[in-house]
């Protein structure tokens, strides 16, 4: 198990991980985060939100200086700081846009993506407040949208996305597209060998997270910590021993915080006070 001073890098979901589920507070795991900046160890936020929903929080949490994960994977979002050397993995917004128009046009497919309404209509879908609904509106590198044609058609949809290159994942509400080989899982990976380039040295990766679009990101860490969910998905990882994977007892951030406690082994007067 690792120690605070070994070359750590922690991802982190945010609803219902390090954000609690009802109030979106992470007060239970203020100590932890004041220890992780002490010991100058980068929380990689990594989440379903776009980046412009993502930037207060990441200024409030007092991590600008970091990447972070947007769009569950399809997106990584660079510090002004950094220059990354190997191409950053992703389909542009643009491009998958134009590609589902091109498709709707063919074959007469019957669904609705954030690209073709209102803020006002993305408000009545997701329970947003209408600027709310405007930021998650703003994105990069993957489309959201409703489907409300039938079965066959929407096989044949995801044979076609497919061809092009782009792929189909389940959310709550929505279904959403993006490039085939994104997701939090890649992303993970993608930024673990990232520092291991700048550093010159293995890094040790850690993963919270506690929904089923976090299995990705918890199978590609090195310690998995899945925090118990409101939810009834059972959260299947291929691994089970404790040194590699915990689960929690608590939800959202006190759950975060057993997860780190489990898996971090404090100096010896830290653990003293
Ligand atoms: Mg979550």
């Amino acid at each position: 198990m690792p120690y605070l001073d070994d070359p750590l890098i922690i991802f982190t979901d945010l609803d219902g991980s390090l954000l609690d589920h009802h109030d979106y507070s992470w007060e239970p795991a203020q100590p932890w985060l004041d220890r992780l900046a002490t010991a100058q160890i980068p929380l990689i936020l990594t989440t379903s939100k776009t980046s412009a929903e993502v930037a207060a929080l990441q200024s409030a949490l007092q991590l600008t200086h970091l990447p972070f994960i947007a769009e569950n994977g399809a997106m990584i979002h660079f510090p002004a700081s950094w220059r990354p050397e190997s191409p950053v993995p992703g389909a542009r917004y643009a491009d998958i846009r134009h590609t589902l128009e091109e498709l709707r046009h063919r074959y007469d497919f019957e669904f609705r993506g954030f690209g073709d309404v209102t803020p006002k209509q993305v408000a009545i879908w997701t329970g947003l407040s209408e600027p709310d609904a405007a930021l998650a509106m703003q994105r990069e590198a993957s489309e959201p949208l409703i489907w409300f044609g039938n079965d066959l058609d929407f096989s044949h949809f995801k044979k076609c996305l497919t061809r092009e290159g782009l792929a189909l994942t389940r959310g709550g509400r929505f279904w959403h597209v993006m490039g085939v080989d994104a997701g939090k899982g890649p992303a993970v990976q993608w930024l673990a060998a990232e520092y291991q380039r700048q550093r010159g040295k293995p890094v040790i990766t850690l993963g919270l997270g506690d929904g089923p679009n976090d299995i990705s990101m918890l199978e590609a860490v090195d310690h998995a910590v899945v925090i118990k969910g409101h939810h009834d998905h059972a959260m299947p990882l291929s691994r089970h021993h404790a040194s590699q994977v915990f689960r929690t007892s608590e939800f959202g951030p006190h759950g975060w915080v057993q997860g780190l406690d489990h898996f971090i082994t404090l100096p010896a007067r830290e653990i003293q006070k």
